[in-house]
Order: structure tokens, then C-alpha cells, then sequence
């Protein structure tokens, strides 16, 4: 039966590809008649764009949004010893960044709201060992990085940002507006298919705020080399593709546009669900005030979320869940010998959350739909 009901994807990028085809179509044209593949003038070209939209000092690209966390903890000079900080409610490559550079994760827990990870228990993981915090602005909005920044600056602990799921985001904090990436740390970001910003394969950026700290992460990306065959230091293979290069100067041309819709389906998400009489059901997602929120996800904490997601696949509906493990109690890192109870909240919240839905182009009759398989599910 549910086989006959149109499907409902969680993101579609088919309908967003048709919005830009042409000219994605002329920007692959353009790198193929340049034969040009690998860094170059359209890698170049694409870094000073989001430099200059994330209004930041320095963008060096990379090739996935993973290898911008290694690059940035490589250029920090993160290793062995030392204690990184950050959140177990995010994606792995948060925190498998940090052993992969031989240092030690430490867990500081999430808010229950925000689903951002808290900065009092930041401030009370720290330890003479800390060598850097890594906040993830998770789901497309920023954490209150402000809380933290002081004592970072003071204790000299390096800060760098998760920045993979909130491209475009911004924070109105003391009265001036600060972007993902420019508390003055390391910006690292993501731009897999799926990300507000997506390439057509894998691709990353590290934005820093230094002239040292970018010419050691434009080295560190090819094999720590800033002439040919010479090698200060052991960097990385890590160069970002003309072509990718090229398909997201494409993109970045409408993001503010996307962004924008994706804020305008949340909005409408709110207004369904409380027409509907669902908010004492659902917590819906919260826009930390001063925020400006990216929505790169639309994530409800549900009561009988597996239910209620078993319920909504069988009316062809696709949800997700972000995540359904936290970090602390993956397999590869038992040898930290967190337990169950540890980090209660991301607990919590890997049992509850769900993801809806969520794309620029996503029609108010398919969140109609969504909203009404959610009332058919609590009314049973
Ligand atoms: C996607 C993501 C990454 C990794 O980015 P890739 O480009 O897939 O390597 C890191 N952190 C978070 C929070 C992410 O969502």
C-alpha cells in the first residue's frame, strides 16, 4: 500500500540541480576547456568568494569538510597529550579528527534546547591539558561561543569551529554580527552533496584569522610543502577540485536565496504543527535568540519517535535521525571508558530527536502532509 504513496524524501537534490542546470552545465564546460583539475585559478577564485562572504581575513579550501577539522587541529599543533573538548551529539568526524591527530577527546554535554553543546560544562572540562575546544554549530545554528571566548583567548586554547552544518548562519552577540567561522579561531566547513552549500562530491574549507595560520594550512594541504618537492613539515593530501571549485562558485551565487526558504519552511513547519495542536507533543527546534539559524536540519524531539517514524515511512514519508549514537559510547572509542549516564542529555537526545523533512524547495502541501501523518500518529 504505502508503495502507491508518492514519497517524500528527507532532502531532494534533483529539484534543486533543475534551479541551476545551465549554469552548473557552462561551469563544468569552463574547467574542461582549461584542463585545469586540481587547486588553480577556479580553486583560488572560489576561496576569495567565501572569504569575502563569511566576511573572514583568510578561506583555504580542502577536500572534505573532515580533513578541514584535521588541518585545523594539525595547524594548531594539536597531538599526543593533549585534550580537545568538544560535544557527543554531533557527526563523527567531530571527534574522530581529534584521535586521528593522537590527541584525546573530552566530552562536555548538550542543551536540551538548542541541542548545541553547553559552554559551563565546556568551562568546567577544562584542564591544564586543554589545547583546543571544537563547538559544533549543529543543525545550522551557531553555539553561544561568546561564553567561552574569554577564557580561551586566556588560557590560550585554541578555538575551532565545527562550521560543517551552518554555512551562512550568523549571531547578533554585543552588537556586532559574527559568521560561522569568525569568532577568530579556526572556521571548518563542509561541503558534501547534502550540506546547505554542496558540492557534487566531497570538498571543505578552513577559514583562520591569521597570515601564519594560513600559509601553514595551504601547506599542510599539500604534504606540508610550500615549494615543490621541499617539505617543512608532514601536511596532508587534501586539495580541493576545479570542478567542485567551479560548481560551488555556482552555488554560492543563491545561497542567501536557499537559506532564506529553508527559513521560510520552518516557519511554515510551526505554524502546521501548532494548527494542529501538536507542540506539547513535539519540542520543535528553537532559534537561540540573536541567532540567525540555517535550518540545515528541522530536528523535533519526539515522544515515541521510533514509532512515529516506523508510522510516517509507512505513509511514504522519510525521516531521519541525527543521531542515534552519541560519541561517547561509540565502540572505537571504549577505550575512553565513558558509560551509559555519562553525558545524559545527548543520551536523551539520541532517543527523541527526529529530522523532517528539510530543502529549499519543499512544497507547503508535502509539510501539510507531514504535519497531518504526525496528528494521525498522536491521535491513535
Ligand atoms: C558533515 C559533517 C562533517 C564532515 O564533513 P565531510 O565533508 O563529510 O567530511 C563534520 N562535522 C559535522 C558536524 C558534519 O555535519
Amino acid at each position: 500500500m504505502s508503495a502507491l504513496l508518492p514519497q517524500l524524501p528527507s532532502f531532494d537534490l534533483k529539484r534543486n540541480y533543475a534551479r541551476v542546470e545551465s549554469e552548473i552545465k557552462e561551469a563544468i564546460e569552463r574547467v574542461l576547456a582549461s584542463q585545469h583539475f586540481i587547486l588553480g585559478p577556479e580553486v583560488a577564485a572560489f576561496e576569495d568568494e567565501v572569504q569575502r562572504y563569511l566576511e573572514v581575513p583568510h578561506a583555504v579550501s580542502c577536500a572534505s569538510g573532515t580533513d578541514a577539522l584535521v588541518l585545523a587541529l594539525m595547524a594548531a599543533g594539536i597531538g599526543p597529550g593533549d585534550e580537545v573538548i568538544t560535544t557527543p551529539f554531533s557527526f563523527f568526524a567531530t571527534v574522530s579528527c581529534i584521535t586521528r591527530c593522537g590527541a584525546r577527546p573530552v566530552f562536555a554535554d548538550a542543551d536540551p534546547v538548542t541541542y548545541n553543546i553547553r559552554m559551563d560544562a565546556v568551562k568546567a572540562a577544562i584542564t591544564p591539558r586543554t589545547k583546543a575546544v571544537i563547538p559544533v554549530h549543529l543543525f545550522g545554528q551557531l553555539c553561544r561561543v561568546e561564553e567561552i571566548a574569554d577564557v580561551l583567548q586566556e588560557k590560550n586554547i585554541a578555538l575551532i569551529e565545527d562550521c560543517a552544518q551552518a554555512f551562512g548562519a550568523h549571531r547578533l552577540c554585543g552588537g556586532r554580527i559574527v559568521r560561522a567561522g569568525g569568532w577568530g579561531g579556526y572556521g571548518c566547513f563542509s561541503f558534501f552533496p547534502t550540506k546547505n552549500l554542496g558540492a557534487y562530491g566531497d570538498a571543505g574549507m578552513v577559514t583562520c584569522f591569521s597570515e601564519p595560520d594560513c600559509g601553514k594550512l595551504t601547506r599542510l594541504r599539500v604534504h606540508g610543502s610550500a615549494a615543490a618537492y621541499t617539505h617543512e613539515e608532514v601536511g596532508i593530501n587534501s586539495r580541493l577540485d576545479a570542478m567542485q571549485a567551479a560548481i560551488l562558485r555556482v552555488r554560492l551565487r543563491h545561497i542567501e536565496t536557499w537559506i532564506e526558504e529553508r527559513r521560510e519552511v520552518a516557519r511554515r513547519y510551526e505554524l502546521l504543527l501548532a494548527e494542529r495542536g501538536l507542540l506539547d507533543k513535539l519540542q520543535i527546534p528553537a532559534e537561540d535568540a540573536g541567532n540567525r539559524h540555517t535550518y540545515h536540519q528541522y530536528v523535533v524531539r519526539a515522544e515515541g519517535r521510533d514509532e512515529l517514524m516506523r508510522f510516517l515511512a509507512g505513509k511514504g514519508i522519510v525521516t531521519r535521525v541525527y543521531y542515534p549514537l552519541p560519541l561517547h559510547l561509540q565502540p572505537c572509542f571504549a577505550s575512553l571508558g565513558h558509560k551509559q549516564g555519562s553525558m545524559p542529555v545527548s543520551e536523551k537526545l539520541t532517543e527523541d530527536v527526529l529530522a523532517l523533512p528539510i530543502f529549499p524547495e519543499l512544497l507547503m502541501e508535502e509539510q501539510e502532509r507531514v504535519a497531518d501523518g504526525i496528528a494521525e500518529f498522536y491521535r491513535k
